[in-house]
């Protein structure tokens, strides 16, 4: 059984991608999940925050492993000796990215193979934009996000 690389920016990781990363690992022998540190992107929380809330919320999954990459996905894909990359599709508007963003992944690499996980119906709205835009303003996010993210965005906003 292969072992699946399931790269994002994670900021912050969402009950969505939650789900995403629990049901790919009971699919894969191994799932990597990896942060983006993608500099050009400015994101709420550092890559070792983002790391460290995944690790937190993944410490029950024994086969899922958290890692951050640098530059090309292909090319940590390649040096962590995977060669499927599993994303998480929520609506139509996903697919104009992935699309491209898969189409250049197989021009790079054509060993490597993108597999898409259709989101569970109760996180389809779910992003980790709007769970930023809604902890800034103080709202709730308890069934957005674990308990511990919920935590660290109230730190973050001080709300
Ligand atoms: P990126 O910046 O690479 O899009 P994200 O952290 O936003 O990274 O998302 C990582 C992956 O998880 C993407 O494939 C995205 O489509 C998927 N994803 C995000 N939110 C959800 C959700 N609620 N349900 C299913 N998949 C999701």
């Amino acid at each position: 059984m292969p072992i699946a690389v399931y790269p994002g920016s994670f900021d912050p990781v969402t009950n969505g991608h939650l789900d995403i990363i629990s049901r790919a690992a009971r699919i894969f022998e191994r799932v990597i999940v990896a942060v983006g540190r993608q500099a050009n992107k400015k994101p709420l929380f550092s890559t070792e925050e983002r790391v460290e809330m995944l690790k937190a919320v993944t410490e029950d999954l024994p086969n899922v492993e958290v890692d951050s990459f640098d530059g090309l996905l292909v090319q940590y894909v390649r040096r962590r000796g995977a060669h499927i990359v599993v994303r998480g599709l929520r609506a139509i508007s996903d697919f104009d990215y992935e699309f491209q963003m898969t189409l250049t992944t197989k021009k790079l690499d054509e060993n490597v193979e993108t597999l898409f996980m259709m989101t569970s119906s109760e996180y389809s709205f779910l992003s980790s934009s709007i769970v930023k835009e809604v902890a800034s303003y103080g709202g709730c996010v308890r069934d957005m996000v674990p308990p511990v993210v919920e935590k660290w965005l109230r730190q973050k906003y001080r709300v």
